[in-house]
């Protein structure tokens, strides 16, 4: 058991991710234990975006020719130092929002059958799919949970299959290779949504045969706020599926400005409008850093975070009301633990306002304690979870307002 601050500050000098801290900019702010909502910002994303500028102001138009292949290079980057996935599969572009439209859409284009999800995936992604079903004329199912056996019972036949490897409320992480090959056997393509998972834990796109994924670059991968998104297309699908964007930065020899669409036959082709090149450069800031200290190595520290903040959970939490939400087995769960508290959200306000800890809730009943592994010591799980045992056991969070914010 390690369950005192000294415990604690020897898991972190045995870290050998340690050194990492120190690449990020980190003032006298609270504890942060929300970098799966948003990563803090790595040192150089400093320069690169005052390069950006300097260039921009020096080289005007004639940049884009260097800009213009960051899409590309950044997803490469992400591909092999995040996803598991090879160059030329990965594109970096759009929101998560955007990207599960263009590939949902494809998918239904090409395959006959129902749209699955599950009822607990992230509102954006049901959202999008049962509109993409829709528009399509097809059954819209949500099941229970992201595993094969849901996807193996459902009734009818069924086109895409899409679930977020690590649910964004519990930590759950599905069991990816398992669950494409259950879509595989069902006909349908799969689709994953890497929000919560890139840059925490192994994704392993390639080794599984997944056909499509998306994921945001906000969260664990640091590109800051509103960072593009990702997206992966197996390379054999490519060319035989196609975005509903006809955009001209998708098409083959866009400066022809050809007038007719005629996409690209590679990844290209998913590209819609300009990309957002401030946006890119930070990506590719934080995508460094990630493949720098090793996905293998990251996940590891993920896993150990998490068991940690599990052990005090358990020893002082529980006994005040909080149940572990977050699966125990390390190998099924992200980089955060969710608790569940009837005075969830008081807690979380009790925690920001008066405790100097940042976490998050989401509703109805949730706190999460985020840890970015390469940004996260262990100490500081220990002293959220800490002054979160205090603060309940004094009864602080009664005296704060029930009412919800706007963004919580
Ligand atoms: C954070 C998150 C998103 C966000 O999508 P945006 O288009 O970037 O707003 C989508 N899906 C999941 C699973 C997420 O965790």
């Amino acid at each position: 058991m390690a369950l005192t601050r000294a415990d604690a500050e020897a898991l972190d000098a045995a870290d050998p991710l340690a050194g990492f801290r120190d690449r990020f900019e980190i003032g006298e702010g609270p504890i942060y234990v929300d970098g799966n909502s948003l990563g803090r910002p790595p040192a150089v994303t400093r320069e690169r975006l005052q390069a950006l500028h300097d260039d921009w102001a020096s080289r005007l138009v004639a940049g884009w020719s260097d800009w213009i292949e960051l899409p590309l290079a950044v997803g490469t980057l992400l591909a092999e130092g995040a996803l598991g996935a090879r160059a030329g599969e990965v594109l970096v572009c759009d929101s998560v929002t955007v990207n599960l439209f263009k590939l949902a859409t494809a998918a239904l284009d090409a395959n006959a059958g129902a749209v699955v999800t599950d009822r607990d995936n992230f509102p954006t992604d049901r959202y999008v799919l049962a509109g993409v079903a829709e528009r399509a004329g097809r059954e819209y199912v949500e099941v229970d949970a992201a595993t094969p056996e849901a996807v193996r019972g459902v009734a009818s036949d069924v086109a895409l299959v899409s679930f977020s490897q690590v649910a964004y409320r519990s930590g759950a992480l599905a069991d990816l290779p398992a669950v494409t090959e259950a879509a595989h056997d069902r006909g349908a393509l799969v689709l994953w949504d890497l929000s919560h998972s890139a840059g925490a834990v192994e994704v392993g796109l390639g080794g599984a045969g997944a056909d499509l994924a998306v994921g945001c670059t906000y969260k664990y991968l640091d590109g800051g706020p509103g960072a593009p998104a990702f997206l992966f297309v197996r390379e054999d699908l490519q060319e035989t599926l196609r975005s509903p964007i006809q955009g001209w930065f998708g098409q083959r020899d866009q400066f022809a400005m050809g007038p007719a669409y005629d996409p690209e036959p590679g990844i290209a082709r998913w590209l819609a409008g300009t990309p957002p090149i401030a946006g890119l450069v930070a990506v590719q800031a934080g995508a460094e850093l990630v493949a720098e200290a090793g996905i293998a190595r990251i996940a590891e520290k993920a896993r150990a975070l998490t068991a940690h903040a599990i052990e005090l959970h358990d020893a002082w939490l529980e006994p005040l009301g909080f149940t572990l939400v977050t699966p125990r087995e390390p190998a099924r769960r992200g980089s955060h633990v969710a608790l569940c508290h009837p005075q969830a959200w008081r807690v979380c306000r009790a925690l920001i306002e008066h405790a100097g800890v940042l976490p998050d809730f989401r509703e109805p009943d949730v706190v999460r304690f985020g840890f970015s592994p390469l940004d996260t010591r262990f100490a500081d799980v220990f002293v959220a979870l800490d002054r979160t045992r205090a603060l309940v056991e004094r009864g602080e969070h009664l005296e704060r307002d029930e009412a919800r914010r706007r963004v919580t």
